[in-house]
């Protein structure tokens, strides 16, 4: 995966731009050199109800992993998200959203949210939930998730944000696992033309579950069909609520290492993981990365196609862009409805200035074709972004040229829910920017690239990437099982953060993630990372996705297995395969030739849209009764029809 083009800061980025390389590298270097003062000075940048005095204090010794920062500080995150912006820009619009119909949208200003937030948060207190409660939140795209998972955060409340495209089992289990007695939800939710039944899958999630223990469901009205089951007693009605309710709450005072909120990973590799973050350093973290990731200005219309579900959502739609003040655009729908233009026409009607999306929306999106941007300008945009897998240079290129009219810069954002918010990625006006590579460490963030014995190299190298030392947006623990977090992420190389991610750095100190090290090839001794593989196949104009996994081989102990998603209109056929697999000699070497390759019309994703390899794997392996935790699988159904479609050779 060597770049071969490389794209400089052009003039009119680096014009805008908030910081030059020069003062990325000072800045980053203080970071590094004495975390407690650039941290005691850069926390400042949000609103504290009692000042802290001290900073930093973590250690990541595995018989005493403790992760602390501003630990003797107070705020309240809904009070850094809303009131303190009441004074300055009050009438501004602090969200704007855009509904699954195209012909609705609103704006919300800072004061209808505090407004709405505040209300919401006395009904919750009313209902009886206290500070340290967990409230699950199962809900559409809808403006009134950002107001439930605020006025969480406003009264100290723990909020869980479950997917709306989650099955009842799957969030059935997770209100369990949270010990929550209170579930938001909606009557219904509305995607791509569909309507979602969320509050009847909150009623089959809570049926007869042992362990599940909730006291209140409020319901959001969205579409308003009313024969939505009701259980009296313990269903309440959010408008009837907020009717009455008092728009007076004063925000709680928290610890900075009070908890703000639980959230389960993706399930990509396995069983998701419940992930604590507490509440300081994870605002100042995710307001400073929103900052000066999306070289953010006062004004800039910002748009995160995430969902709430998400740790994206989470960080950069709600309290990384709402902390900076900034008009942050909510999307209900889906981009491929009414049809595939709709990501262009939302950006210009709402005039975007940041997009940031998904390898695997980009992808969808080229295998179109152009089209899918045709009628829009996006004359509007000024940056682009990417998180959630390994964008593929080929995608990268289509993003920039298509998509942004080769102006914008795209910032390949690399980070974790483990993480809280982006850990390696470009700054617009100071990195030179590589198609595929994430580049470089964000401040206060020290990643290293260890071998298998946990040895760190030097230089130029490729292994698997650790992070050093500790980082305010750090996740503080696994809800209810500190002993899960420590394996996880502190036993595999003693002293340092694991990423469970495959890495490389190249001569010019840059990163550039390599695939997951669960997924890593070994052909014939040799290491190659799926990212690497994949990007050769999606950069031939006939493929539109491409997974590679690796299956038992007698000579060269992994063979590679390929799955290809065509473009459009294109056939599939031996004469292809062929060139295919000639296609990757050349590209990579003999090494990377593929032994066998499936074509299918998709892959099986999870519901965030990442390409599960495991699954794959063991289809390649014929262990098709071991396919593991599935339920994080947005279409089971692919699975069945890859496996009896399933060549043998
Ligand atoms: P699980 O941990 O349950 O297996 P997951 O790792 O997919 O699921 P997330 O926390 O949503 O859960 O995703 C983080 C992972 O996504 C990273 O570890 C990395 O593998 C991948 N990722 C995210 N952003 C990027 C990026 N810009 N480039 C490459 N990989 C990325
Ligand atoms: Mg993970």
């Amino acid at each position: 995966m060597t770049h071969k083009n490389l794209y400089p800061v052009s003039q009119e980025v680096a014009r805008r731009a908030l910081l030059n390389r020069e003062q990325y590298d000072a800045m980053y270097r203080q970071s590094i050199e004495d975390p407690d003062a650039f941290w005691g000075e850069h926390g400042k940048r949000i609103d504290w109800i009692k000042p802290y005095s001290k900073v930093k204090n973590t250690s990541f010794d595995p018989s005493d992993v403790s992760i602390k920062w501003f630990e003797d500080g107070e705020l309240n995150a809904s009070a850094n998200c809303l009131d303190r912006h009441l004074e300055t820009r009050g009438d501004q619009t602090a969200i704007i959203f855009e509904g699954d119909d195209p012909s609705e949208s609103r704006h919300v200003t800072y004061r209808e949210l505090h407004e709405e937030t505040s209300k919401f948060a006395n009904v919750l207190k009313s209902l009886g939930v206290k500070k340290g409660d967990v409230v699950t939140i199962y809900m559409p795209m809808i403006v009134e998730t950002a107001v439930a998972m605020l006025a969480c955060a406003r009264i100290g409340a723990i909020h869980s944000v479950v997917f709306g495209g989650f099955s009842p089992e799957a969030l059935g289990a997770r209100v369990v696992n949270g010990k929550s007695r209170f579930v938001v939800t909606a009557d219904e939710g509305l995607r791509g033309g569909r309507a979602i039944p969320l509050k009847k899958n909150v009623d089959a999630a809570l049926k007869d579950r042992e362990g599940a223990d909730v006291e209140k469901v409020v319901v959001v009205t969205r579409t308003g069909n009313e024969s939505v089951p009701w259980n009296e007693g313990r269903d309440e009605r959010y408008e009837e609520l907020m009717k009455t309710a008092s728009a007076d709450c004063p925000p709680e005072p928290m610890n900075a290492e009070d908890p703000l909120f639980m959230l389960y990973t993706s399930g990509s590799t396995g069983a998701p993981k419940g992930v604590l973050h507490t509440t300081g350093g994870y605002m100042v973290y995710v307001s400073m990365t929103h900052e000066y990731v999306f070289d953010y200005h006062e004004g800039d219309v910002y748009w995160c196609t995430a969902d709430f579900g998400w740790v994206t959502g989470h960080s950069y739609i709600l309290y990384g862009p709402l902390c900076n003040g900034a008009t942050t655009l909510l999307f209900e729908g889906v981009p491929s409805y009414p049809d595939s233009s709709r990501m262009g026409q939302i950006v210009d009607k709402h005039q975007v200035n940041t997009l940031y999306t998904a390898p695997t929306a980009i992808r969808a999106l080229m295998a179109e074709g152009e089209a899918c941007m045709s009628g829009t300008t996006r004359s509007s945009l000024k940056l682009l972004g990417s998180v959630g897998e390994p964008i593929n240079p080929e995608a990268w290129e289509w993003y920039h040229r298509v998509v942004g009219n080769s102006r914008c810069p795209i910032v390949d954002t690399w980070w974790q829910t483990e993480t809280g918010g982006i850990l390696i990625s470009p700054l617009p006006g100071a990195v030179d920017l590589k198609p595929g590579s994430a580049t470089v460490p964000f401040f206060g963030v020290k990643p290293g690239v260890v071998d298998n014995e946990g040895n760190l190299l030097e230089g130029k190298a490729d292994g698997n990437l650790v992070i050093l030392d500790s980082w305010p947006g750090q996740m503080r623990t696994i809800y209810g099982d500190h002993d899960r977090f420590i394996r996880t992420y502190f036993s595999a190389y003693p002293g340092m953060y694991f990423t469970e991610d495959g890495v490389r750095r190249d001569e010019d100190g840059d990163y550039w993630i390599t695939g997951r090290v669960d997924d890593v090839l070994n052909i014939s001794g040799h290491r190659l990372g799926t990212a690497e593989v994949e990007s050769a196949l999606v950069a031939h104009d006939k493929v539109a996705e491409a997974a590679v996994v690796g299956f038992p081989h007698e000579i060269k102990g992994q063979g590679l297995y390929v799955y290809v998603t065509l473009m459009q209109g294109e056939e599939p056929s031996d004469e292809l395969k062929k060139e295919l697999i000639q296609w990757v000699r050349k590209e990579i070497g003999p090494i990377a030739s593929p032994d066998v390759i499936q074509w299918t019309p998709g892959m099986p994703k999870t519901r965030s849209g990442k390409i599960m390899r495991r699954i794959l794997r063991k289809i390649a392996a014929n262990e098709y009764d071991q396919l593991g935790d599935t339920s994080t699988l947005a279409d089971p159904g692919v699975v069945d029809e890859l496996i009896s479609s399933r060549e043998f050779k």
